[in-house]
């Protein structure tokens, strides 16, 4: 197995395994030579066009690549123009069940569908799918569930399985390829981590079509951060995975920070400022989980990859800070600002974070790094 084949850089890098297939995404290519592309899918009632484009467009603003709609209904498919002229990024339907969906949402201008081949039917209801892609030059996701297998495919492996989920997909693919149709993604996702990776890494050994990376029923705010950055995370750091969402059971645009993090944490992709703060001690001298909060708000806007150090006291804050780019080191009543591991101030407490960001100012060339 090769480690970290995504070539690694502070600001992008690309998925670097050599014969991944392009798949073009409306505006976003991925595959062999592009960027691991950010995904979520909006928890809004699609046929909501005000209340779904409004939410689009945060998550946009937070670094959002591709976004994902449901589409449970014809209504949900009609307004599917409408969503799109209002937004800069690629949509994608996300259809269960029924094909007519997907041909509507096709029509509709979808960049992309999202099918399950355990529950969209017949071989030729998929045909039917991939001739209305094929004419509209839009791809399609194979996005196989763990939870929703082909009920031979289960009695074959007893339950649901690895081995299974990469044989549901093939099988798709097959049936695509017999119509030489090869505008594919492929997911192969269950709520069992070890068995969302073991798919992921034997598919990748047998196709290469890109993979959408995620782990389903991720969980609230906390068990979804740790189970999709140990999923998601494990598998990119393998070089596997051309893009991803993280599934949270929270507002969506904490699946895009999240995402932003695991890539910049392997430092595969970064965007935006990256905040280390201390653990704290007996030794903090400042209230540093405000004082982070404080931090954290004044960098909203900044969009340059630096480090941003936060520390609780002067003893070993300089020390553990000089790494970083820039760093706040609290003291009793007086703190210090450090750029590039030297003391460029020494301020009042309460006047930290303005100092910070004068000092960060002077370094953005003026309206470079920041949203514009
Ligand atoms: S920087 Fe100071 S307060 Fe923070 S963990 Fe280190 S010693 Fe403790």
């Amino acid at each position: 197995m090769t480690f970290l084949t995504h070539q690694t850089s502070e600001s992008q890098t690309t998925s670097a395994t050599p014969s991944v297939r392009e798949v073009r995404i409306g505006t976003v290519t991925i595959g062999s030579g592009y960027p691991v592309a950010v995904q979520s899918m909006t928890s809004t009632d699609t046929r909501d066009v005000r209340a779904t484009v409004e939410q689009i467009h945060r998550l946009e603003e937070a670094g959002c690549e591709i976004v994902r709609v449901a589409v449970p209904d014809e209504d949900a498919a009609a307004v599917l123009p409408e969503i799109k002229k209002s937004i800069s990024i690629p949509l994608v339907a996300d259809i269960h069940f029924h094909h007519r969906l997907a041909l509507k949402a096709i029509q509709n201008g979808a960049d992309k569908v999202r099918i399950n081949p355990g529950n969209i039917g017949s071989e030729e209801r998929l045909k039917e799918v991939a001739r209305a892609a094929q004419d509209a030059g839009i791809p399609l996701r194979i996005g196989v569930n763990a939870g929703s297998l082909e009920r031979d495919i289960v009695d074959k492996y007893q339950g649901p399985s690895a081995r299974g989920m990469v044989e549901s997909a093939l099988r798709a693919i097959h049936v695509l390829e017999d119509i030489d149709f090869r505008n594919v993604v492929v997911s192969l996702k269950a709520s069992d981590i070890r068995m969302t990776v073991e798919a992921n890494v034997l598919f990748r050994q047998e196709c290469n079509y890109p993979l959408h990376l995620g782990v389903t029923e991720a969980g609230t705010l906390r068990t979804g951060l740790v189970r999709s950055a140990i999923g998601i995370g494990s598998l990119l750091f393998q070089g596997i995975g051309e893009t991803f969402r993280v599934s949270l059971t929270a507002d969506p645009v904490e699946e895009i920070k999240a995402a932003w993090e695991i890539l910049r944490s392997l430092r595969i992709r970064s965007r935006g400022p990256m905040i280390i703060a201390c653990p704290t001690c007996g030794r903090c001298e400042v209230n540093l989980l405000s004082l982070v909060d404080e931090v954290e708000k004044a960098l909203t806007k900044v969009r340059a990859p630096i480090q941003v150090a936060v520390m609780g006291c002067v003893v070993n804050g300089p020390g553990e800070a000089r790494e970083a780019d820039f760093a706040i080191v609290g003291g009793k009543g007086q703190g210090l600002i450090m750029k590039k591991g030297e003391v460029v101030a020494k301020v009042q407490e309460d006047k930290l974070v303005d100092a910070l960001m004068e000092e960060i100012e002077k370094l953005l060339p003026k309206n470079r790094g920041r949203i514009k």
